[in-house]
């Protein structure tokens, strides 16, 4: 029987720190909750990034997962960490270390899931990165604060639509799983937060594409509010770009759909990049 997580947290001196981006999920019922939405999970190796006190590791050793592989920065939760492996012998690895320089490929092998409830400092950055090796992942159930969840599942032409919706969303099927209040963690956020659940596509595009997909969409959110025939100047023939894609240069990013900036990125790359 492990104990309750508050004494795991009292007896191993994890005052929750801001600059951690630590918000603790304390309620085994809803941790549960989150490791179910990431089913199937038998025999599947499961990323968890910031495993904190563990609560969302308990719950998702609870379940049939082969291995989690659970990677913290904080080296306090450590120690935290080795008495819950201690109690599922040979299922579940820790790494101490930062989640943005670690090599998801080289650490675990297929069938992969991330399942984390991530610090919110990094995890746009983290978000992005997984994206540009989203093949390698079956799926990906991710806690942002909620503003930054909006912006992933975002349809064109509404407020939270922009770069990090036609990211996402050009390399897996996003869907908002489960919203949550400040209240769920311990310390609360001053924001809601909540879980997005996302299935990459089979297929997965090559390398360039996706970069050049990176670099249309930060040249026409850059300026969001200006036309296109302006604000893709910097990519260099403009309206040519525009022409050739049959998109009117008058138009402004917010209202291209996912599939018109795919074929944007395939013109730049065509030319070159
Ligand atoms: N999973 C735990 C839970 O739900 O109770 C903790 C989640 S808390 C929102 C974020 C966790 O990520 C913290 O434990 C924090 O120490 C860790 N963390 C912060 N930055 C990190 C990084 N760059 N790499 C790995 N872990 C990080």
């Amino acid at each position: 029987m492990l104990p309750p997580l508050s004494e795991v947290i009292a007896r191993h001196g994890l005052a929750a720190r801001k600059s951690l981006g630590q918000h603790f999920l304390l309620d085994a019922t809803l941790c549960a909750r989150i490791a179910a939405l990431a089913a199937p999970l038998d025999g599947r190796r499961v990323l968890e990034v910031g495993p904190g006190p563990g609560g969302l590791t308990r719950a998702l050793l609870d379940g049939p997962a082969a291995e989690v592989v659970a990677v913290e920065l904080d080296r306090r939760a450590i120690a935290a960490l080795e008495e819950l492996s201690a109690a599922h012998p040979g299922r579940l690895r820790i790494i101490e270390g930062d989640a943005l320089r670690i090599d998801a490929e080289s650490l675990l092998s297929a069938p992969r899931k991330i399942v984390a409830n991530l610090p919110y400092n990094v995890g746009t950055p983290l978000l992005i990165g997984w994206l540009r090796q989203a093949h390698l992942f079956e799926s990906l159930t991710l806690m942002f604060q909620q503003e930054v969840a909006e912006r992933i599942v975002a349809a064109p032409d509404t407020e939270h639509y922009g770069r990090l919706a036609v990211l996402s969303q050009f390399r897996c099927q996003c869907r908002m799983a489960l919203r949550l209040p400040p209240g769920a963690f311990a310390p609360p956020p001053k924001v809601w937060s909540a879980i997005v659940h996302l299935v990459p596509h089979a297929e997965a595009p090559e390398p360039a594409l996706l970069a050049a997909l990176e670099k249309v969409t930060a040249a026409a959110f850059g300026q969001r509010r200006k036309m296109l025939r302006s604000s893709l100047k910097s990519l260099g023939e403009a309206e040519a770009l525009l022409r050739q894609a049959g998109l009117d240069g008058t138009r402004r990013a917010e209202t291209l759909s996912v599939a018109e900036f795919e074929t944007l990125a395939r013109l730049l790359l065509a030319r070159g990049g």
